[in-house]
């Protein structure tokens, strides 16, 4: 039975339950954030990639939608290592942090005054797309969330139906994941990734003013094709039909690593298969995660058992 970080205590994740009557639940009031650890079997250690950073974001989405822990960013950390150590495995591991609103939901929506809990979990991860042949994708009919609705630049659990519904929709169709469009008609992002696309050797990807969430693996990839790939990224909104003339498309983020996208609304894109610049940025990415980059070896914690 894993071990769960539950209010103050480590317990046996089937007794981290809520009751039914919880605001989070009933409207939506929660905060969370999606972190990997990569096993090496050369270290022989569960290698957690950005944590410091990915609890800088949770914070700052607790801030929104007023759910801060008592917890600061290194106690977070502290916590995260101590239940990896109790939940080790010789996997790779996906971890689950989220602050919730906890009280009873019952005509009370003032955030400031409801109370907040703090979960956090692990669980056993692997590929989560098709990294290798790339995916198929299509224009969603919804909209991403803007931010004057509910804020897309912070993880809130109910921000999620807006992935659910396009993801739903997509599948159904028979693509494997959906790209939203803005209110006026901008490429934003994916359900749980952001998008990048390459223009004549260039590579563009939308502002963090613009919908979307401010990825942070969005954040590696810019600083591999940057700095070690020596390529041009330009952060400009993105309209649908560039989509479609594109040389390259790809998506990333914690869970979809880095994957390639090869078809568009049934528009082949790249001849079906997958980019240079996609293929190089996605090897760099896979070295760093796995411990394997010594100048990107900041960005990783390596927890022992
Ligand atoms: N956009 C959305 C909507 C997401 O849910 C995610 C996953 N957290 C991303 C982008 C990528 O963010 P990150 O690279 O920080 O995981």
């Amino acid at each position: 039975m894993p071990t769960v970080y539950f209010n103050g205590k480590f317990i046996p994740e089937n007794q981290a339950l809520v009751p039914i009557n919880t605001h989070a639940l009933h409207y939506g009031t929660g905060c969370f954030e999606g972190i990997r650890a990569y096993y090496s079997e050369k270290e022989n250690a569960l290698l957690v990639f950005r944590m410091q950073d990915h609890y800088k974001r949770f914070l700052q989405s607790c801030k929104i939608l007023m759910t801060t822990p008592e917890e600061s960013v290194d106690k977070l950390c502290e916590i995260t290592t101590k239940l990896i150590q109790k939940n080790f495995e010789k996997i790779d591991l996906y971890i689950r942090p989220l602050a919730y609103k906890a009280d009873r939901a019952v005509g009370n929506f003032n955030l400031k005054f409801l109370k907040n809990g703090l979960a956090i979990y692990t669980i056993a991860f692997g590929r989560y797309l098709n990294t290798d042949k790339g995916i198929r994708a299509n224009v969603s009919s919804w909209r991403r969330i803007p931010d004057n609705v509910i804020p897309a630049r912070a993880k809130i659990t109910g921000g999620y139906v807006n992935s659910s519904l396009a993801k739903t929709e997509s599948l159904l169709a028979g693509y494997e994941e959906a790209l939203f469009l803005d209110n006026q008609g901008h490429v934003m992002e994916g359900t749980g990734e952001n998008i990048f696309i390459v223009r004549d050797g260039i590579v563009i990807t939308p502002p963090e003013s613009d919908d979307i969430l401010i990825g942070i693996t969005r954040l590696t990839v810019m600083t591999l094709l940057k700095n070690d790939l020596g390529i041009t990224v330009i952060e400009r909104s993105i309209d649908r039909a560039e989509l479609y003339q594109t040389d390259e498309v790809f998506v990333v983020g914690t869970a979809a690593e880095v994957t390639p996208v090869v078809e568009i609304d049934g528009r082949i894109i790249s001849n079906g298969k997958i980019g240079k610049i996609t293929a190089d940025v996605k090897d760099l990415y896979f070295k760093l995660v796995h411990g394997d980059y010594p100048k990107y070896r900041k960005f990783i914690t390596k927890v022992e058992l």
